[in-house]
């Protein structure tokens, strides 16, 4: 078995208050190279707040994250930001595109924190944009895409530095099941190529997709097939 891409080890999350929130229990769990991850339970029982942590945006109030085998607290803010463009690609609900660039801009946008040349950025992008089938719509913005060519041309700008794990919470949240189930095909394919995807829904048919499948609810994992020994350290 190859190392984990992203371990937690017993990381929980209590936001302050008063009163203190826990929303997220400890929880350790390991994700590795290729593997299909859906995170499944009911709003507000902290899909996004797990995400949030396993992709590095969020700290954990206690416990641990590895990435790549390396604590991501022990980094400054700065180096996890750089980890981040390096390792990690994430796709959100509301796609967050820049609405005055392009679609081939918005895409090229994923390489600039990454160190790559303009012209091997530009040239990224048009094989990202064309890998998930928007060679043709390059030029337009955002605001003459479909909901989910919007999301397409997110999943290639998450993909365009073919990240080690991609984190996607609620993908297909704001499209309808047919344009939502090609996007579900864009990131099997991802992991088909070897990137670890974590998939946040509360959409069974969605995760129906991913053969490992976390139950959350209430801050809690009460299932995960991985079983206790890809769990516990
Ligand atoms: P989900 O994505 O499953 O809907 P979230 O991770 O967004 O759940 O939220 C989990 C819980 O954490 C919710 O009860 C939410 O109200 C709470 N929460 C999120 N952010 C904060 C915060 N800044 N302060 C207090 N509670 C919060
Ligand atoms: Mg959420």
């Amino acid at each position: 078995m190859t190392a984990p891409v992203i371990e937690l080890r017993d990381a929980a999350k209590t936001y302050p208050g008063p009163p203190p929130v826990a929303v997220l229990a400890p929880t350790s769990l390991r994700v590795h190279a290729g593997e299909r991850v859906a995170v499944v339970g009911p709003s507000g029982s902290g899909k996004s707040t797990l995400l949030a942590i396993l992709g590095t945006l969020d700290v954990p109030t206690s416990g641990i994250v590895l990435v790549d085998g390396a604590d991501a607290a022990a980094l400054t803010e700065r180096r996890r930001a750089a980890l981040r463009a390096r390792r990690i690609g994430f796709v959100f609900q509301q796609f967050h595109l820049l609405p005055a660039l392009t679609a081939w801009e918005n895409v090229a946008t994923g390489l600039l924190y990454a160190g790559v040349p303009a012209a091997e950025r530009r040239r990224r992008a048009s094989d990202a944009l064309a890998d998930v089938g928007l060679a043709a719509r390059r030029h337009h913005r955002p605001g003459a895409l479909s909901g989910g060519e919007q999301q397409r041309v997110a999943i290639a700008r998450a993909l365009v530095r073919d990240p080690g794990i991609l984190f996607a919470d609620e993908p297909t949240g704001s499209l309808d099941s047919a344009t939502g189930s090609e996007v579900v095909a864009l990131l099997a394919a991802a992991a088909d190529r070897g990137t670890a995807v974590v998939v946040v829904t509360h959409d069974e048919g969605v995760a129906a997709h991913f053969p490992r499948r976390i139950g959350l609810r209430d801050g809690v994992v009460t299932s995960d097939p991985a079983g206790p020994e890809r769990r516990v350290p």
